[in-house]
């Protein structure tokens, strides 16, 4: 297993999420399935070209399962994947797409515009949970590779299993606090309400597996 630290810029998005206050926390999870969307998008336009590679409309979708004893929420994708060194280079590295600059030092109301309007990406799910898990394996790639991180400390790389091409992120939602509800992101009806309000448009079938009791 290999050990990482965050690159400052990386840190500070990350302390940020890990402290927010922001109330519409539930924004994660539209930037976890966007994420997904693309990923999808990226390996459906590669097989309109690549002829050796056969998918069906039926393969590309998104599933979402909650894990009530283990207080997970996944996130499942039939995407492109990332190798070991995209898991290092995308997850590591914050703010590359440039939706979310760091202008000046007085972060809070104006972070908290920010959150809402733009995507905040990948990192909002520290906003809900205390460790963030993502196993991926990349097309065209034998081997797949764990991410795991449970904040500014920084995060562990290794080998994992995984047969089929794509990525998990597996949510360990936070405890209740008396400000803050997290029971609600591991409530079936709750999440389907999110999906319905953040992500309707996406153009891949999004499932939801039921509880595992
Ligand atoms: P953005 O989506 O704006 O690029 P994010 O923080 O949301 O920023 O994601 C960072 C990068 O991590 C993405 O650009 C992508 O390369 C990679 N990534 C995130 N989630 C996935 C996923 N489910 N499948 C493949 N790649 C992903
Ligand atoms: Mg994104």
């Amino acid at each position: 297993m290999e050990k990482r630290e965050f690159r400052a810029e990386s840190k500070r998005l990350l302390d940020l999420m890990i402290n927010s206050i922001y109330t519409h926390k539930e924004i994660f999870l539209r930037e976890l399935i966007s994420n997904s969307s693309d990923a999808i998008d990226k390996l459906y336009y590669k097989s309109l070209t690549d002829k050796s590679l056969d998918f069906n409309k039926k393969d590309f979708y998104i599933d979402i399962s909650i894990d009530k004893n283990n207080r997970t929420l996944s996130i499942l994708d039939t995407g492109i994947g990332m190798t070991k060194d995209e898991l290092e280079e995308n997850l590591g590295v914050i703010a590359k797409s440039g939706s979310f600059a760091f202008k000046n030092e007085n972060r809070s109301i104006e972070d908290i515009d920010i959150i809402g309007q733009f995507g905040v990406g990948f990192y909002s799910a520290f906003m809900v949970a205390d460790t963030v898990t993502v196993i991926s394996k990349a097309l065209g790639s034998d081997d797949a590779y764990k991410w795991k991180s449970s904040g500014a400390d920084g995060y562990t790389i290794e080998k994992a299993d995984k047969d089929t091409i794509g990525t998990e992120i597996i949510l360990n939602i936070k405890s209740n606090t008396e400000d803050e509800y997290y029971d609600d992101f591991l409530d079936e009806y709750n999440i389907r309400n999110i999906i319905k309000r953040y992500s309707d448009f996406i153009r891949y079938p999004i499932k939801m597996e039921l509880t595992k009791s």
